[in-house]
């Protein structure tokens, strides 16, 4: 199948997905995930009506996003931020970075910041799956995090991330999106200042159709629309 075909694919299972859960498909944003893929290839997708990428390591970010400035409409990090590598992300402006899950990142970012005079839109990465290898707050630890960086003034946390785990199971992948929605709506209901619970990304190409009857809002996919990745 072209890419094209693809994507269109993506944007129908999209729309059943949202059907079935009573949503609107228009409040579901749909992120590419564009690692590993050539500019070329990411100068298709844009040319077919994507608008939003997303890239998980800074490098290649780098190697990339310059070169295909105003063609896409948002630019967002998705992958482990390393504070010594928060300079060179900034460069590249990022819309939204996905996967803040420690108080020194934020902090570090949070003076870049200040010292540049610019804002930055963050989600907080949560590991709702209880894999020790993955990234991510655990959901205990998750609302104190959240409170102690919502006082880095030039920080807004808009909602929260999660990676399920890689499993057929998909009583397992949906206890992880429901735990996600249900910290989500916690967050909200404890009205701190300077946060806004209104992102929540959750869903890869194996799972984005329950992310969405979950509550997703914006849903990662990268193999879906591009194949199988050649590392
Ligand atoms: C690679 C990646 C994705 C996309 O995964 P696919 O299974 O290829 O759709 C989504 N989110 C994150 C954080 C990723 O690193």
């Amino acid at each position: 199948m072209s890419l094209y075909e693809n994507i269109e694919k993506i944007r129908e299972r999209i729309n059943k997905a949202a059907i079935k859960a009573n949503r609107d498909p228009v409040g579901i944003k749909l992120l590419t995930v564009t690692k590993t893929q050539s500019i070329e290839t990411i100068e298709e997708a844009l040319s077919n009506n994507i608008e939003f990428i997303g890239e998980n390591k800074v490098q290649e970010a780098e190697d990339k996003i310059p070169y295909l400035e105003n063609k896409f409409k948002e630019f967002h990090f998705i992958g482990h931020l390393q504070s010594n590598k928060i300079k060179k992300l900034m460069k590249l402006k990022p819309d939204l970075i996905h996967s803040i899950d420690k108080y020194s990142t934020a902090n570090k970012l949070n003076n870049y910041l200040k010292q540049n005079i610019l804002k930055q839109d963050i989600l907080i990465e949560v590991n709702t799956s209880d894999e020790e290898s993955k990234f991510g707050v655990t959901p205990d630890e998750t609302i104190p995090l959240i409170r102690s960086i919502s006082r880095l003034e030039n920080i807004r946390i808009k909602g929260l991330m999660t990676i399920s785990m890689f499993t057929s199971d998909e009583k397992i992948i949906r206890d992880s999106f429901i735990k996600l929605r249900k910290l989500f709506n916690d967050i909200n209901a404890a009205e701190i200042p300077n946060v806004e619970m209104k992102y929540l990304s959750m869903g890869m190409t194996n799972d984005f159709e329950i992310a969405i009857e979950e509550g997703a809002n914006i849903i990662r996919i990268g193999t879906a629309i591009f194949g199988a990745r050649n590392y």
